[in-house]
């Protein structure tokens, strides 16, 4: 009989699990528990529709034995079995290539992640040396054997089997120096571990156990006797009530259903009844999937009708910006043959989507309120979908997630909510334009602080140096850094927040930093230098929309700022999104007229040096668009420009 070579990405695999560095060598019966009640499942389900599957729903059963004496442990089920092909495809290979890789990575951490590749059947090599499947398909007199000791590979040979169904026996390990292998062919051991990771499975999960009693008509003999028992309690865990489950059991539910190896950071559990009769169970990942921010991403809860799966991943019950939430919803309502395609317009459907998206919220805004540093991890994590969230669809959820956003404070140097910020304007007496302000012990001191600021920028140390940074800090307002693309489009959509206006300190709106007085006396020195400017805007060219005075630089002597909707950092954003058309926004040169080079510049225009003034002009223009981290479209032009200036003042 020929020995059939596993694939190679399976081989590898396979030397994984037989090398296994796993401390967890437990799992393996959690593996194969898992997969036999999916057997369970397909029959099931099959039987929905095929009336001549003579089986009840009590007839299903996972049987569990043990045989000390030939070391092996034995796991069947009647189930939908395997044919031939099925055993040669699925138990030969590993479908998901990529997986093994991801893997590889991660070994050297004492992590979980076998079963999440739909590597569940080949964790059995951790514990067996010798692994044999006997499958009978469903509907079908013929059942063949799978066989094989690990790295060899395997054989399929046809064989006996009286009923449909799997059954995999393990040749368990002899012990080795510092492992124990016996252990797994302990009852007690067995029976702890089925209970541990595989309580809830909705099929009975049975086993032969030994007691003993006293024998009948006399005082003190004892003998013994076995009797089938069920091992788990099959309540789904979802259907128990919170205060009755612990937090292990929650998030090894996680790990080994939603295929993630580390805990959840919040478990959700919900119930409803009334209008919609639904159990929910979700989780909030500890982490990421690598993939999240990808399109192979699939967003989705299971979702069971009445306690049977019906879909895996059903998309229609998160809005886009939970997408990262797992788990699963239990309806009492729908029917189990429902289509895809009624599902999508079920009324019921779409009354537990907008009851979960309540709920799912109100969870993370307790979590922002009770626990702050798990909510800045949480956001860490999917902040940014939130935002995106914000942006898209023209800003239709807004106000769902408006108070669930943090940006850096670049008072705070931490995360801030929008209501924090707005929180800690400086009320009026703590700002110099609120002198003189009466009543001002009669009343909650309004602040003057007119707009809520941000800047927008690849970093946050970036953004602490701009020019236009230090008159905002120095007034006492607070200026939210962003630093992710998105952010600036989000806040736009936003528009607002309790009636403050967003403001782009690099913008040349007004930024209402000055008085009246102040402002008046800003016109003035425009009209006054307003030939100054206009040179200096020839100079420039096209390259600028305008040169003027600027109001909100104290050590700077220039900055970029522009004008319109589409600011300097949403250009750099558009820009490099791939294939995008080039947008450019309308930049403004502001010069700060308190600087020593105005007056250089001053005289210049008056001794009529135009040659001189055009250089200067330029060599700060372009020193303002590196300040902006934007580049300068003539390097080369702007380094000799410099240095004949610097060789002009040797002389
Ligand atoms: P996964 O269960 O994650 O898909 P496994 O390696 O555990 O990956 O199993 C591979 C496939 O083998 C399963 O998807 C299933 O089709 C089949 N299989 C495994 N065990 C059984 C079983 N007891 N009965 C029927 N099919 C099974």
């Amino acid at each position: 009989m020929a020995v059939q070579q596993f694939k190679a990405e399976s081989k590898k695999l396979l030397d994984l699990m037989i090398h296994s560095i796993y401390t967890h060598k437990e799992i393996f019966l959690r593996e194969l528990i898992s997969n036999a009640s999916d057997a369970l499942d397909k029959l099931y389900f099959k039987s929905l529709t095929d009336t001549t599957i003579p089986l009840k729903k009590e007839d299903y059963a996972i049987h569990l034995a043990v045989d000390k004496g030939l070391r092996t442990i034995t796991i069947s089920d009647n189930g939908i079995g395997m044919t031939k092909e099925e055993l040669e495809n699925n138990l030969g290979t590993i479908a998901k290539s990529g997986s093994l890789d991801f893997k590889r990575e991660n070994t050297a951490d004492d992590i979980d992640i076998i079963g999440q590749f739909g590597v569940g059947f080949y964790s059995a090599f951790m514990v067996a040396s010798r692994v044999t499947v006997i499958s009978r398909p469903y509907g079908s007199e013929e059942a063949y054997k799978w066989e094989s000791t690990g790295a060899e590979g395997y054989t399929i040979t046809p064989c006996q089997k009286d009923s449909f169904g799997t059954d995999i026996i393990l040749v368990v390990k002899e012990n080795v120096d510092e492992e124990n292998y016996d252990e797994f062919l302990d009852e007690y051991r067995l029976v702890s571990i089925v209970k541990k990771y595989s309580d809830y499975i909705r099929y009975p999960i049975t086993m032969n156990r030994e007691h003993s009693r006293k024998k009948e008509g006399t005082e003190n003999e004892y003998e013994t006797y076995t009797e089938l028992e069920t091992l788990n309690s099959m309540v789904p865990l979802w259907k128990r009530d919170k205060k009755d489950v612990s937090e292990e059991e929650y998030n090894n539910f996680y790990k080994e259903k939603f295929m993630d190896f580390s805990d959840p950071a919040h478990v959700i559990v919900s119930k409803t009844e009334g209008s919609a009769t639904y159990n929910a169970l979700l989780f909030i990942p500890g982490r990421a999937p690598f993939n999240y921010y990808t399109r192979e991403y699939e967003k989705g809860l299971q979702l069971y009708a009445s306690g049977v799966l019906i879909m895996d991943k059903c998309p229609d019950l998160l809005p886009d910006y939970f997408s990262f939430v797992k788990g699963l919803v239990d309806s009492q309502d729908l029917s189990l043959n429902i289509s895809r395609e009624m599902l999508q317009h079920d009324n019921q459907l779409r009354l537990i989507r907008t009851t979960l998206e309540r709920k799912i919220k109100n969870e993370l805004t307790a979590m922002l309120r009770n626990e702050r540093e798990k909510y800045d991890e949480f956001f860490k994590n999917f902040g940014l979908q939130l935002k995106v969230g914000c942006y898209e669809g023209y800003g239709a959820h807004k106000d769902t997630l408006k108070d669930l956003l943090l940006f850096h404070s670049a008072k705070e140097n931490k995360l801030i909510t929008l209501e924090e910020y707005v929180q800690a304007m400086p009320k009026a007496e703590q700002t110099e334009a609120a002198e003189g302000t009466e009543d001002s012990e009669t009343k909650e001191p309004e602040t003057t602080q007119k707009y809520i600021y941000y800047a927008a920028g690849s970093s946050v140390e970036q953004l602490a140096k701009l020019p236009a940074a230090e008159r905002v800090l120095e007034k006492g307002y607070d200026i939210l850094y962003l630093t992710d693309n998105v952010d600036e489009f989000a806040l736009q959509v936003l528009h607002e927040y309790e009636g403050k206006e967003f403001r782009n300190i690099s913008s040349g709106d007004d930024l209402g930093l000055e008085t009246e007085e102040e402002k008046e006396a800003a016109k003035a020195q425009n009209e006054e230098n307003k030939d100054l400017f206009a040179a200096m805007k020839t100079a420039l060219g096209d390259k600028v929309a305008d040169v003027r005075l600027s109001t909100r630089l104290k050590n700077h002597p220039v900055c970029i700022t522009s004008e319109g909707a589409l600011s300097v950092e949403m250009e750099k954003v558009l820009n490099s999104m791939p294939n995008a058309e080039k947008v450019e926004s309308k930049k403004v040169l502001e010069v700060n007229g308190s600087h020593p080079i105005f007056g250089v510049l001053q005289s210049l225009q008056k001794s009529g040096n135009t040659q001189k003034l055009s250089d200067y002009s330029n060599v700060l223009y372009n020193q303002a668009l590196l300040i902006e981290g934007l580049s300068i479209e003539d390097p080369v032009a702007y380094a000799q420009a410099v240095c004949s200036i610097m060789a002009e003042k040797a002389e």
